[in-house]
């Protein structure tokens, strides 16, 4: 190579890559209940600045020396308050990114670190003002029927969601859309059970943090909290359903303490901001009603196991424990149920099916009636019926027979004899004792 030509090509080389420190790779968008969040993902850390103008409505982030190598064009806005996205460079290798606003937002953006599981991402997070503009769950409050007693608040949690997809099975198998579908699932049939009343802690594909899930487990008054989650390892080849408690000393095992490192990973890769980071004291975890808060977890994840334990191969066959963060509220009972292996295929392949996944959710629906029919909570509907000697169903139209003996797990001829029935009709409006299974 000649003279000329090396310095042309350092040349090139320099205009290639000294101009920016940082390209944007890809943009992502997320809507939530309450916000919406945009993500960049950087190939490396850059500085921001946020800047809010009004008459009209913009919210401006200026990022510096990075270059936009994503498009903004595909970004789905709708049910969002951004009009549009545009961009264009400022002196000479900055970015800036316009959000035309068609809605009031408080924004608030900030910096994720790289880490094992994602690069340098640029996170900013726009607060509705309003009512939210997607449909989210009323506000779930104690139903009180005229005698005074009140339903059981279950909050069913669908680990992971949004930019944390959880962990990854055989066909592009996410973790967190199949727990959103087991746990819908197990919201149905909690809604559809007098003395239940069934609240989605995670109601789409966006993430929550560990430490504000437990904080809406909190607002609505929950009686119990399940997060449900899809194990993944290494070894293709471990399978089986598992549930856990919180531990406030070491692990029971080292999978637990393993999986528990893991689950609490997941703030860093659904993006959490310093102000929602977790601040639950170990001083906490000592209170003496965390003993007894624990004590029933530990025992309704045993009821929950035993109900799995017909369905599905038991990973362990006792609950484990281990230091969860989305387990540390101190009193209300908590459980996490890891309902199979992601990563083995012949688990994922179950997993992914409608029919398994309700199978999963109804065994989880009976291990904690279980528990509870049996440990009613003081001025519950539960507790008044184990008071009158059993529960009781009312028959509404459409039901079957065969539907009230799944829907309570006992056995089509036990319904029929706690009741003196001779065959399987039934009439709406009529009382059926339901037998102790
Ligand atoms: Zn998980």
């Amino acid at each position: 190579m000649g003279r000329a030509c090396r310095i042309f090509a350092i040349l090139c080389w320099l205009a290639a890559t000294s101009a920016w420190a940082a390209e944007v790779q890809d943009v992502r968008l997320w809507r939530a209940p309450d916000h919406t969040r945009v993500v960049f993902d950087l190939s490396g850390p850059a500085e921001h600045k946020l800047i809010t103008l009004d008459n009209p409505s913009r919210i401006v982030l200026d990022i510096s020396d990075v270059r936009l190598k994503a498009s903004l064009s595909g970004l789905k806005l709708d049910d969002t308050p951004i009009g549009k996205i545009r961009s264009g460079i400022r002196e000479g290798s900055d970015l800036r990114v316009v959000f035309d606003m068609s809605a009031g937002v408080k924004p608030r953006s900030f910096a994720l670190k790289a880490n094992a599981q994602a690069g340098d991402r640029l996170v900013l997070d726009l607060y509705d003002l309003t009512a939210a503009t997607v449909s989210q769950p009323p506000p779930v409050t104690k139903k009180v029927d005229a005698g005074g007693r009140r339903d059981l608040i279950v909050a069913i949690d669908a680990g992971h969601g949004g930019e944390d997809p959880g962990a990854l099975g055989p066909n592009r198998l996410r973790e967190k859309d199949v727990v959103l579908a087991i746990s819908k699932e197990l919201y149905a049939l909690f809604e559809r059970e007098p003395g239940f009343k069934p609240t989605l802690i995670r109601g789409g594909d966006y993430y929550v943090s560990l430490k504000g899930r437990r904080d809406l487990a909190r607002q609505r008054q929950a009686d119990l909290f399940v997060s449900i989650h899809a194990d993944a390892f290494t070894r293709p080849q471990a399978n089986g359903a598992s549930v856990y408690a919180l531990s406030t000393k070491g692990a029971t095992s080292t999978a637990a303490q393993y999986l528990a490192q893991r689950e609490n990973a997941a703030d860093l890769i659904g993006g959490v901001n310093l102000s929602d980071k977790d601040d639950v004291l170990a001083g906490v975890l000592a209170d003496l009603s965390m003993t007894s808060t624990l004590d029933t977890s530990l025992k309704m994840g045993g009821s929950v196991l035993g109900r799995m334990d017909s369905i599905a191969r038991l990973h362990k066959r006792s609950v484990e424990q281990a230091g969860f963060a989305v387990l540390k509220s101190p009193d209300i009972p908590s459980i996490l149920v890891e309902t199979g292996f992601i990563s083995n295929p012949a688990e994922a392949r179950r997993l992914a099916t409608r029919s398994y996944q309700q199978q999963m959710a109804r065994a989880i629906h009976a291990g904690i009636r279980d528990w509870f029919s049996q440990h009613p909570p003081a001025g519950t509907l539960l507790a008044w019926q184990k008071q009158q000697g059993g529960q009781q169903y009312t028959i509404a139209r459409g039901d079957t027979l065969s539907d009230i003996a799944q829907r309570f797990n006992v056995s089509i001829t036990d319904l029929k004899s706690a009741n003196g029935m001779s065959d399987t009709r039934i009439l709406v409006g009529q009382t059926l004792k339901i037998p102790t299974s």
